[in-house]
């Protein structure tokens, strides 16, 4: 038993997943060797993702519907080439909501936990939480300031300056991530989640300027992955080279044996290497770093 996060009532809490179990299993499925590692345990073979109990079961269950549009009108279309156009309603701000939410809500605990946030930041991720967990209940029909935000992270045509020695496309499409991102100069807040290319971010305090250029979630609309481009000018966007220089570190850090057992299971079955996004994307970085 425990309080819930969302409903705030006594009940029994579920073990929540904060990513949707659909990423994980397809980003197994898409692994190289059957197996995934995450940036920050790159040693360990992870079964499952994050789970945290937080959630009683009715409000685990108001999620699960919009997960499951999400996963087959965007997610997985998304990532077997096949996404052209997404119609959407409200069930798009609800999903992004309920993952970001999650996210913020933990990140909240942590700071207070170890009291290293400043108290007008902490207020504002505060005020955003308020705003989400009523919007997921129902209790409010908008979002009011927070804006919910996504775009797709495709092969890079050219790449300018250093770009090239990020192996962007390994680092993107193939991590998953999800935290609440604070920057004081100029000042902001945000939520950003990257499902493997599928990059989300709920801005809970705009910096003065910023761009988003056909990225916004609204209660109904669409997407189209021809024309008009999407177009982000943001310090949120350097989370994307962040995410890029921590996992360029953590594969440094992987140890031998590891390393024999994966280049061990591509032996095995080089077929299925081969066929694989990663095998995609290794040679998306390869094209861009010969330029
Ligand atoms: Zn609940």
């Amino acid at each position: 038993m425990g309080k819930c996060a969302l409903c705030q009532e006594e009940r029994e809490l579920e073990k929540s997943h904060i990513i949707p179990k659909f990423v994980f299993r397809s980003m197994k499925r898409n692994s190289p060797t059957g197996n995934m590692r995450m940036a920050s345990q790159p040693n360990r073979v992870i079964q499952d993702g994050d789970k945290q109990a937080m959630l009683c079961g009715v409000c685990e269950d108001r999620f699960s519907p919009n997960e499951t549009i999400f996963a087959n009108k965007v997610y997985h279309p998304y990532h077997s080439d096949n996404l052209q156009v997404v119609e959407y309603e409200q069930w798009l701000n609800h999903f992004i909501t309920s993952i970001s939410w999650r996210s913020l809500y933990l990140d909240i605990v942590e700071f207070v936990r170890d009291q290293n946030i400043d108290i007008i930041d902490l207020d504002i991720l505060i005020e955003a939480e308020k705003i989400m967990r009523e919007f997921l209940l129902g209790e409010r029909k908008d979002l009011g300031h927070i804006e919910n935000h996504i775009f797709f992270f495709g092969p890079i045509k050219e790449a300018s300056g250093d770009t090239s020695e990020f192996d962007l496309h390994t680092a993107i499409g193939g991590s998953v991530v999800g935290y609440t991102y604070i920057s004081h100069d100029p000042d902001s807040s945000y939520v950003f989640l990257n499902l493997q290319g599928i990059l989300i971010v709920t801005i809970l305090k705009k910096a003065v300027e910023e761009v988003w250029e056909n990225t916004l979630v609204e209660e109904k609309g669409f997407f189209n992955m021809g024309e008009p481009k999407h177009a982000v000018s943001s310090p949120v966007f350097n989370e994307l080279f962040a995410v890029a220089k921590d996992l360029r570190e953590s594969r440094e850090k992987i140890s031998e044996s590891q390393k024999e057992k994966i280049v061990e299971a591509i032996r095995k079955n080089p077929e299925r290497f081969l066929k694989s996004k990663a095998y995609q994307r290794l040679k998306d970085d390869e094209r861009i770093r010969k330029r």
